[in-house]
């Protein structure tokens, strides 16, 4: 599926928890005594080839010995339910994540004795948001509009409401309905809205207000005792918007739509987090900029002293060593 959204409620870049998350960065930044990095990567289309362009064929094995360096936690973001990532790990022979956000960020599991534990505590955070009110409720005050069909029961969770979108309709004018509604129902919610460009369909997530992949990957960072610095996302479609442009460091794969490109700099400049974002270039032989190779690029671009470290202490961890080894600075930037 290709889709990319058009259209989100953008949070500030200065967020309770993300100044929290900075500020305990500078405090720590001056004892710290090992990198660590929690390296938050999309699926589709970031690290899982898809669409027209094509794959480095070392990307991916490349990726999966970066991912087994011990100082690298790996969470896959995902709009995806867990039993789709979890089918998409064995299926691309992607590395096995320690953590898992899916459902456009409405989910956390971590891996824990070989099986996937919900983190329950993220659970009950998002859940004040919807003030108590249910699907059946929230159904209800949307059932009149016509051009909102609900999607199928494996596309919805508690606090996900999915809905495919019309197009007959300018979405803006169905979005906009929809906010009124929800409004009246004294909710705190938060839309996310793509469309599918094969199947020509809108597709609406209604998420409680703090439930987005951005507010998922900051709650991980504090559940982990890390900060800011320690973080980088990647992705590609309108759904990572919200990260992209946001103080956590990102990279942006070469591969992503021109439109995307364009919307990820223009709201990273709108927040003033330019310099936390990356846009994986293609023109590199050895790192073409597209799916992990672009991830690949970003790590590189954001943290050489990770890679110095590594190499330095000769860790298990080949990817950093061929990154080192193949590719200057310079190259990338
Ligand atoms: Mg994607």
């Amino acid at each position: 599926m290709r889709s990319f959204v058009l259209g989100l409620k953008q949070k500030s870049s200065a967020s309770p928890r993300a100044s929290i998350l900075l500020l305990k960065g500078a405090r720590q930044r001056r004892d710290m005594t090992g990198n660590k990095l929690l390296l938050c990567t999309d699926m589709d289309a970031t690290i899982i080839p898809s669409g027209s362009h094509l794959e480095h064929p070392e990307a991916r094995e490349r990726f999966r010995n970066l991912c087994s360096c011990s100082e690298v936690r790996l969470a896959y973001v995902s709009s995806w339910s867990l039993d789709q990532v979890t089918r998409a790990i064995m299926e691309y022979n992607l590395p096995m994540p320690n953590h898992i956000i899916t459902d456009v960020g409405t989910k956390i599991y971590r891996h824990h004795q070989g099986a996937w534990d919900e983190v329950g505590a993220w659970q009950k955070e998002i859940s004040h948001a919807w003030n108590g009110k249910g699907h059946a409720e929230l159904q209800h005050a949307l059932a009149a509009c016509q051009d909102l069909k609900l999607q199928e029961s494996s596309n919805q969770n508690e606090f996900k409401l999915s809905y495919y979108l019309s197009l007959r309709v300018p979405p803006k004018q169905i979005l906009n309905w929809v906010e009124q509604q929800l409004a009246q129902q004294k909710v705190e919610f938060e839309l996310s809205w793509s469309i599918d460009e094969v199947k020509r369909v809108g597709l609406l997530d209604i998420l409680p207000r703090n439930a987005g992949k951005r507010d998922a990957i900051e709650f991980l960072l504090q559940e982990l005792n890390l900060n800011l610095d320690q973080v980088l996302f990647a992705g590609d479609s309108g759904s990572d918007l919200p990260v992209l442009s946001s103080p956590i460091r990102s990279v942006l794969v070469a591969n992503a739509e021109a439109e995307i490109r364009k919307q990820a700099i223009e709201l990273s400049a709108a927040y003033d987090c330019s310099e936390r974002l990356y846009l994986a270039r293609s023109e590199n032989n050895l790192f073409d900029g597209n799916y992990a190779a672009g991830v690949l690029q970003g790590i590189y671009h954001f943290f050489p002293e990770f890679i110095n470290e590594s190499s330095r202490r000769r860790i298990n961890c080949k990817g950093m060593d061929d990154v080192a080894k193949h590719g200057s600075r310079k190259s990338f930037a």
